[in-house]
């Protein structure tokens, strides 16, 4: 299997309020799409990484990762003005020789190669494979202010990313999904719903969290630091 990787960066991140897009938040002079771009890079068999960076900030984007010499890059695109846009935008630009790729929100920059590779080898037998966790909260619905009955917490999961398709799939499924799915959150739902296509489930990782808000780079903040040094320390 020839396994490439879109890395879709080009969300606004606004809630991080930082007034740059989040992917070029830097921590100690890395950015954060950079991270995420060191850490898949790091799986022996991915041969092949697209950067889908905010528009007006593909130039940008591209020095940030290129001066820490980051191997595998193919190439850098301007982003859609939704998630599945900018999937497709990646997608467009991974080699004809692809068929298998991992879609990772470049938000995830703690990603962990470990991961990366449960993903790819659980993707020689499936289709659609999702990395996720289990919920220790309680959950409810919110019901017009009030706390309703949730489905019961054992049978739900938090998903994350890297998700790996078969590349003809999740193009079909962005065929058939056309406009009504852009506003997806992730690539799992868009294969489940439009080529019936469940993601098989593979152990997440409690790092792998999505850097979105303030608080997120106060609490991981000595993790970011320490792949941060990693990545100079490589370059
Ligand atoms: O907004 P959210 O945090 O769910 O975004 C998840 C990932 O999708 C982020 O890494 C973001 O950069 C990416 N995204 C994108 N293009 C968009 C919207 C989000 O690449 N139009």
């Amino acid at each position: 299997m020839n396994y490439g990787a879109v890395i879709v960066a080009a969300g606004r991140g606004e809630r991080l309020g930082l007034g740059v897009p989040k992917a070029l938040a830097e921590i100690e002079s890395v950015s954060l799409v950079a991270m995420s771009a060191w850490a898949l890079a790091q799986a022996p068999e991915l041969k092949t990484i697209v950067v889908v960076a905010p528009r007006g900030f593909v130039e940008e984007t591209k020095n940030s990762i290129e001066r820490w010499r980051i191997p595998k890059i193919a190439e850098f695109v301007p982003g859609g003005e939704f998630r599945q846009d900018s999937v497709r935008a990646g997608l467009d630009a991974l080699p004809a020789e692809i068929d298998a790729v991992l879609i990772h929100d470049g938000a995830r920059c703690l990603v962990n190669v470990d991961l990366v590779e449960r993903v790819m080898s659980a993707m020689r037998i499936h289709d659609a494979v999702l990395p996720a966790l289990p919920i220790t909260d309680t959950l409810h619905t919110n019901e017009d202010g009030y706390a309703q009955p949730a489905p019961e917490r054992s049978t739900l999961v938090r998903a994350q990313t890297p998700q790996g398709f078969i590349r003809r799939v999740l193009e079909e499924a962005l065929r058939i999904g056309g406009d009504g799915w852009q506003r997806s959150t992730d690539e799992t739902a868009l294969v489940r719903e439009t080529v019936k296509e469940a993601a098989f489930l593979v152990e997440g990782d409690e790092t792998n969290v999505k850097i979105t808000s303030p608080v997120d780079l106060l609490i991981y903040m000595d993790l970011l630091k320490m792949r941060s040094s990693h990545i100079k320390e490589d370059a």
